[in-house]
């Protein structure tokens, strides 16, 4: 087949009432650096009900063109409406890769896009590139994390790929740039749609580590599970979420949807606070991006205050506790 009219970068973006996942704004700045590479358009695809500044967003950071598909019947996310509509997407823009995030959402929407197309699709990417041939170099990790498996499609177009969150970093938002929007229409008609979104429950408290903007994690040090109340209370008078080493996730202190690093969540916070957390790389590589990383720990040669922007050492069963009583006494 003749793919050569296939040119540029497409982002799905995806959102929920009207807020973008942070993952598709990491998405559109690390496909900025391979936009230029190929020296190809950028585009971002919004699908919802009155996201419009969804689009206006997308071109602030990064995007050349937006195709914006905004009904009242796309409010929220459904396989086949969506799917319809990036396909039609991808057959008028004809770009030559499409990425997305390695969320719920991301992953089921990929698999059917790449299904029907029909084209390769590499899942839960944590490394992009893209070759001298215009080939997308998509790694991701493999063979229990322990190896970096580097994935090419070459037979198909557009290559697909979903990206882990956090791994990528968004660019600022810049008011001053220009970008064209690109009015779409909702390719099935409301009586066409099987399903239909009754009401959503509440996530049955899973912790959102990727979209936190602080995290409080505890590792092996916190000795049990009782502890993590202690954290939790710092998190919650920070507005922040409790995250996890694999030690403490391992020993069944805490849930999995906790553990941060190389076989948890990459998270990019603002503020890490890393609690009885000695620092090993596995670790490490899932936090170290963090805007400021404050590690606690009772030994000074811990790795993680090579990485920390502030350390105290000492034992967190005092420290924890003073710090969460001075952010409340400072709140008011
Ligand atoms: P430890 O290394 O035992 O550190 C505990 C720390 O607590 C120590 O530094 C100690 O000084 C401190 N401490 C003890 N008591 C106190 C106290 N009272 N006050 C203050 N400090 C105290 N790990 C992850 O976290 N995430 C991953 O995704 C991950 N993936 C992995 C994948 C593979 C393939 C492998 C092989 C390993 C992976 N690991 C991962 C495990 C990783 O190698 C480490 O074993 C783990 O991160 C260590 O957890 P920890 O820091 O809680 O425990």
């Amino acid at each position: 087949m003749d793919f050569s009219a296939y040119r540029g970068i497409l982002i799905v973006v995806e959102q929920r009432a009207g807020t973008a996942k942070n993952v598709s704004w990491q998405l559109l700045g690390e496909a900025q650096r391979l936009a230029q590479k190929l020296d190809a358009p950028l585009m971002a695809l919004v699908i919802g009900h009155e996201v419009e500044p969804l689009a206006r967003e997308a071109i602030e950071r990064g995007a050349d063109r937006v195709y914006l598909c905004d009904a009242k019947e796309l409010k929220d996310y459904r396989t086949r409406p969506y799917s319809r509509v990036c396909l039609h997407v991808i057959e008028q823009a004809k770009p030559e890769i499409v990425l997305m995030g390695a969320t719920y959402t991301g992953r089921d929407l990929a698999g059917a896009i790449a299904t029907h197309l029909p084209t390769g699709l590499t899942a839960d990417c944590t490394q992009l590139d893209v070759d001298e041939n215009r080939l997308l170099l998509a790694s991701r990790p493999a063979f229990s994390e322990k190896m970096l498996a580097t994935i090419l499609c070459k037979q198909y177009k557009p290559q697909m790929a979903t990206a882990r969150a956090g791994v990528f970093m968004a660019l600022p938002r810049d008011p001053s740039r220009s970008g064209e929007i690109v009015r779409i229409s909702p390719q099935m008609n409301p009586d066409e749609i099987a399903t239909e979104v009754l009401d959503f429950l509440r996530e049955m408290g899973r912790v959102n580590l990727e979209d936190a903007e602080v995290i409080v994690a505890g590792g092996r040090g916190l000795g049990g599970p009782a502890p993590f109340a202690l954290l939790k209370d710092l998190a919650d008078a920070l507005g922040g979420v409790v995250g996890a080493s694999r030690v403490a996730v391992e020993a069944g202190w805490i849930d999995h949807d906790h553990q941060v690093g190389q076989t948890g969540t990459t998270v990019r916070p603002k503020l890490y606070i890393a609690v009885g957390i000695s620092g090993a790389v596995q670790h490490l590589v899932g936090m170290q991006h963090s805007d400021v990383i404050v590690a606690i720990n009772k030994d000074p040669d811990a790795p993680i205050f090579r990485v920390a922007n502030f350390g105290i050492v000492g034992d967190l069963f005092e420290i924890v506790p003073a710090l969460t009583k001075t952010v409340i006494a400072r709140r008011g």
